[in-house]
């Protein structure tokens, strides 16, 4: 073992940011070089498509560290610096810039990019996509009161720009390919009220929308639907799902199969891990492998890392949870989408504040929290414990959530 030893991670995110971190806070004393293609130092993005485009914020709001963090912390972070090659069998690896670094323990955090479309007029300036604070800062001067702004795909990003669009005064088409918004997330019921108040919003909403082609002149002006109608446009924004990007990874020799695979320590074999939105990890509360895109495993899978990293390894996994924000809607999601046997209400969805939990037997495995983060803690607790609940109780707004969560 030599005595000074390299973490190198690549991808300078949230993940990988974190993972810097968690790795000199849990006490690696050596090397630590974290590599990002991107210019800016590791932010979070959730901010990117809310309060940077509705309010103005800075696009770096989410940024992780102060700029001395850094240099205090040890931590060589690079920045523009793309990895062109890695080499595991004399763990090397090759820069864009030429350079080459040795690593001895190698986390992959490479993170996801846009998916996009492959429709004749796809890359006429003004179709855009929103993924880094560089996307968000060239958008953001699109989103003009009065603005024709079509959106593609009523997933997370289409619905946060939606809201923040309608909040500039845009006049905001959305095309959703599905019958339903969110339909890989979303209870039909809570999709069903989202819908509506993006319809109250405003929002032209179309779901079940085909998309033809974009057509324009030197610059995106229409987007023809496959019924032939057309609609104009200013602007567009395709948000369609995001793709990991593996490529390094399996160029190497990794094992991939929509993410890079690891265990539940996040690792890939040897001293390579991976984590965060590039990552299908072992979850060990799911039981299976499962890919998260989502602010909290970006948290998380670094903690367990660093542990594994450092000798110490525990387990990572747990119940999958989700946020958004549009308009006055604040939506919190536990546990991945199923098929449930029943579903329990909990609280007037008129009132604007409800939880709507989806049952295999006596057990919650879903739950949907619109306005009612409070509550997320004890439905955490359910749904984590896989415990028996009864539905009548859980109905029953005066029935705390919190003596249910201890079994009572
Ligand atoms: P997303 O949440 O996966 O949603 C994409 C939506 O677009 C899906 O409903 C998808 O349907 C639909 N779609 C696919 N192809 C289409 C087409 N040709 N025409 C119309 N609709 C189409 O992905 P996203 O909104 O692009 O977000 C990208 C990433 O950012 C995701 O990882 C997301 O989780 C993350 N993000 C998260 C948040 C949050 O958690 N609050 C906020 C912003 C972004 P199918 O399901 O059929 O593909």
């Amino acid at each position: 073992m030599p005595s000074s030893r390299t973490a190198v991670i690549v991808g300078a995110g949230q993940a990988g940011g974190r993972t810097a971190a968690h790795l000199r806070k849990q006490g690696w004393q050596d090397r630590i070089l974290l590599l990002g293609e991107e210019p800016d130092p590791p932010y979070e993005r959730p901010p990117l498509s809310k309060e940077v485009l509705s309010d103005d914020a800075d696009p770096l709001t989410g940024r992780l560290y102060p700029p001395d963090w850094y240099e205090e912390n040890g931590v060589e972070l690079r920045q523009s610096c793309r990895v062109e090659r890695l080499d595991l069998g004399d763990r090397t690896l090759d820069l864009a810039t030429g350079g080459r670094e040795s690593w001895d323990v190698l986390v992959l955090a490479t993170g996801c990019r846009a998916r996009l479309l492959d429709c004749p007029g796809a890359d006429l300036p003004g179709v855009m996509t929103l993924r880094t604070s560089a996307d968000a800062g060239a958008l953001r001067p699109h989103l003009r009161s009065g603005a024709q702004v079509v959106l593609i795909g009523g997933g997370f990003i289409g619905l946060e720009l939606a809201a923040s669009a309608t909040a500039r005064g845009c006049k905001v088409t959305l095309l959703e390919a599905r019958p339903q918004l969110l339909e890989r997330a979303l209870p039909d019921r809570v999709a069903a009220l989202l819908a509506d108040r993006h319809r109250r919003a405003g929002v032209d909403l179309r779901l079940g929308a085909g998309l033809a082609a974009f057509e324009g002149e030197g610059r995106v002006q229409a987007v023809r639907l496959g019924d032939g109608s057309r609609l104009p446009a200013d602007l567009v924004v395709v948000g369609i799902g995001a793709q990991p990007n593996v490529e390094l990874a399996q160029a190497a020799g990794l094992a991939c199969d929509d993410g890079i695979l690891v265990d539940s320590h996040c690792c890939a074999g040897g001293s390579v891990y991976a984590l965060g939105d590039c990552s299908r990890h072992r979850d060990a509360w799911l039981n299976g492998p499962v890919r998260l895109e989502s602010w909290e495993n970006a948290e998380l899978a670094p903690q367990a890392a660093a542990k594994a990293i450092l000798g110490r390894p525990e387990p990572y996994g747990g119940v999958p949870w989700f946020w958004t924000d549009q308009y006055d809607v604040n939506l919190q999601l536990l546990g991945l989408k199923q098929p449930v046997e029943r579903e329990v209400l909990r609280g007037d969805p008129e009132s604007g504040s409800f939880l709507l939990f989806g049952l295999a037997g006596q057990r919650v495995v879903t739950a949907a929290l619109v306005n009612a983060g409070r509550d997320r803690r004890p439905v955490r607790q359910i749904i984590e414990g896989r415990l028996a609940v009864d539905p009548a109780a859980l109905a029953d707004p005066d029935r705390p959530l919190k003596q249910l969560a201890k079994g009572a």
